[in-house]
């Protein structure tokens, strides 16, 4: 018993005795034994060449920010990016990320979401064309090492002490939120700076980065400097939402406008897919559990179908040009006002196609609902 009370877990620093268990006479934590796996291996580094490679020049307001974000590093100061959505987060830290490997330190950026870590692997690689650039996230682990380090935060558990450049995105997503075990990945492979990005931060984190005037950083535009379409609802009581999705659709498809859907659950996605296809054709579905959607992805992208009926699964980082969104039972409890916000922000994210429309299709008004446009509307006086 002894053993127990005594124990901190190394992984994850738990102290709690109700998730500490006893195997062969030795202490060990339950609450991140899931977490096993090679670690990588601690090797010099040095500095090397690191040219960034992107399509098209900052804003003047995403310049100021980003060689605040290298100052800062320079200076060991931790920065938060409260940003909304669309205002091109990734593209701020690029030169923060450049300085760092010329440096010959060691950059990882994280994120809760796998999907989106394989979205942004694409993007950082492209844009740092002459460095190894790696993913790692579940089932995707050979390779441990390279310039910059593109991860799940549940990966974390295998670079302790490691990094000296630490971006963290989208910190208010599950499953990073509220979670100690992940919270404590991530401040145990970090030995340096971090600078967290978010559209939603949580008032801790805003309280936490504010300490430091120099650490907390807003971006209120877009890149292209228009602002965030206003998402609207539309409250239907019964079957008729079925009605209400059916009129949305067609009105996107006679201005000939692509438009996904997104919906709450996998069983949900599958029905309204299977409804919505014998009235409006040209589409198809996505979830976690769907094979091959890689490619219907892609062909999405390639304007093959004209809707994309969805689960949260492409809440986060997928851009289209001149898209329009229907979020079907917005009132579902596991829309809460961020993820709304969130999927909100996929809308209107072209320079060269700016505006969309946003469709709440609800049964009720849900206080998640209201927030959520009061939120967008807030980001939009800043502008
Ligand atoms: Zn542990």
């Amino acid at each position: 018993m002894d053993n127990q009370n005594s124990f901190v877990c190394p992984i994850c620093g738990n102290t709690d005795i109700h998730s500490i268990g006893i195997l062969n006479g030795k202490p060990y934590c339950r609450r991140c034994i899931s977490f096993k796996g090679e670690e990588v291996e601690h090797k010099p580094s040095y500095p090397k060449k690191a040219s960034i490679h992107l399509e098209y020049e900052l804003s003047p307001e995403q310049k100021e920010l980003s060689d605040k974000l290298v100052e800062n590093y320079k200076k060991g100061i931790d920065s938060l990016v409260f940003a909304v959505c669309g205002s091109g987060k990734t593209e701020i830290v690029v030169n923060a990320i450049s300085y760092a490997i010329k440096n010959g330190d060691k950059v990882g950026f994280a994120i809760p979401r796998r999907d989106v870590v394989i979205e942004l692997f694409y993007r950082l690689k492209q844009i740092f064309k002459g460095n190894k650039v790696i993913s790692v996230y579940g089932g995707h682990t050979s390779k441990l090492d390279g310039d910059l380090i593109c991860l799940t935060t549940h990966q974390l558990f295998r670079y302790e002490k490691y990094f000296n450049l630490l971006i963290i995105d989208e910190i208010d997503a599950f499953p990073f939120k509220d979670n100690p075990v992940l919270e404590a990945f991530y401040k145990r492979s970090n030995k340096g700076v971090t600078i967290m990005l978010s559209a939603t931060p949580s008032k801790k984190t805003i309280e936490k980065f504010s300490k430091n005037k120099d650490g907390f950083l807003r971006l209120n535009k877009r890149f292209h400097g228009k602002p965030l379409p206003v998402p609207y609802y539309k409250k239907r009581r019964s079957i008729l939402i079925y009605y209400d999705l059916i009129k949305e659709c067609k009105k996107f498809q006679s201005r000939s406008k692509q438009i996904m859907i997104f919906t709450p659950t996998i069983s949900i996605c599958e029905r309204v897919y299977k409804f919505l296809s014998l009235f409006v054709k040209h589409g198809n579905f996505v979830h976690s559990k769907r094979d091959g959607r890689a490619d219907i992805i892609g062909d999405f992208k390639n304007k093959k179908y004209q809707y994309l009926v969805t689960t949260a699964v492409l809440e986060r980082g997928v851009t289209i040009k001149d898209l329009q969104v229907i979020i079907f039972r917005a009132d579902h409890p596991i829309y809460d006002s961020a993820a709304l916000v969130q999927i909100s922000g996929r809308v209107g994210r072209k320079k060269d196609a700016p505006t969309g429309e946003i469709v709440y299709l609800c049964r009720e008004i849900t206080s998640s609902i209201v927030e959520s446009i009061e939120e967008i509307k807030k980001c939009n006086e800043v502008l």
